[in-house]
């Protein structure tokens, strides 16, 4: 077991609720591996009490914090700086500490693409659609701009949310130049037209493992030399990947995702190569 002394460092995760996040598993498998002197601990906030928790990371001199929900956005004002990726989305999950104060960035931009860029597309060439416009399209979003592609589609099944989606890149121009917007009934056309068609919509977790955001008639129009990526990492593989692999298609499950962002995330805090193979296991073991 990892002695606990004066020395030790502290890193952590706030958000509300935190007991079920893997970061901790993960983080401290890395650690213990590295044989470190630090520790990654879970810190439930609740929403009100960010700046105070902030204030209070500062006065015991945490090196970095992961942050989830509901606290993505709202840490914004309380930084100094923020990444390029984070002002994008909108949204941090990755702090640390600089001479300047806290800085901030997204590490699920560069955990989304990560499996992606193993592989040898030409990613300008490629027709990418999104299922759901929520929070982790966000990162989707960017991510895919960053690997070069032209067209971005968007399919939700709110109009009213997917306007205002639309518009909550207006400060992106990069970003709204690329980005088309759709609504559910457009979905058969778009099938066919994915070169890689992305689940960020919750359909298909646990328990409700028989669900898929598209159904299996549609899914049929599936190209099978497309890429099926689903950001759900439980149950693995999802019955959206398993239909896709029906078609012949690529699947690529969440959980690299899910370990992409946290060793982007570790680096940045210990400022060295993490174990990556130590935290994947760690995840596997835990699920
Ligand atoms: P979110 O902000 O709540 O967004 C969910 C999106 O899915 C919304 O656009 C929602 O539409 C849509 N949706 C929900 N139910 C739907 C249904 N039955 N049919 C069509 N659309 C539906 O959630 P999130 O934070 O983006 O997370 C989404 C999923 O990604 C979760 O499963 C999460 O676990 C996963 N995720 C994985 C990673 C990873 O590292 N692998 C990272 C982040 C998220 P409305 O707005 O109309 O409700």
């Amino acid at each position: 077991m990892q002695l606990i002394t004066g020395k030790t460092k502290l890193l952590g995760i706030i958000g509300d609720p935190v007991e079920h996040s893997l970061s901790p598993v993960m983080h401290n498998a890395a650690i213990a591996h590295l044989g470190l002197d630090y520790i990654y601990v879970p810190f439930p906030v609740k929403q009100g009490d960010l700046a105070q928790a902030i204030a209070g990371f500062t006065a015991v001199d945490l090196v970095g914090f992961s942050i989830t929900i509901p606290h993505k956005q709202e840490i914004i004002p309380l930084l100094s700086e923020i990444s390029d990726d984070a002002a994008n989305i909108g949204a941090v999950n990755t702090v640390w500490r600089t001479a300047s104060g806290w800085k901030g960035t997204n590490t699920d931009v560069v955990g989304f693409i990560a499996p992606l860029k193993t592989m040898t597309h030409d990613w300008t060439q490629m027709t990418p659609v999104i299922l759901g416009n929520g929070g982790a399209a966000r990162a989707v979003i960017a991510g895919l701009t960053n690997l070069g592609c032209q067209e971005i589609h968007v399919v939700g099944r709110n109009p009213d949310k997917l306007a205002r989606f639309y518009q909550s890149w207006s400060h992106a121009p990069n970003i709204t130049s690329r980005l088309k917007i759709h609504n559910w009934n457009n979905l058969t056309s778009l099938i066919a037209a994915a070169d890689l068609l992305i689940n960020t919509t919750p359909v298909g977790m646990s328990p409700h493992v028989d669900a898929s955001p598209v159904e299996e008639s549609l899914m049929q129009k599936l190209k099978s030399n497309a890429i099926a990526y689903d950001l759900i990492y439980t149950p693995n593989p999802t019955q959206f990947l398993k239909l896709a692999q029906a078609q012949g298609a690529t699947a690529i499950d969440g959980l690299e995702m899910l370990l992409q962002q946290g060793v982007a995330a570790l680096e940045i805090w210990l400022q060295q190569p993490v174990p990556v193979e130590v935290m994947r296991n760690s995840l596997k073991d835990c699920l």
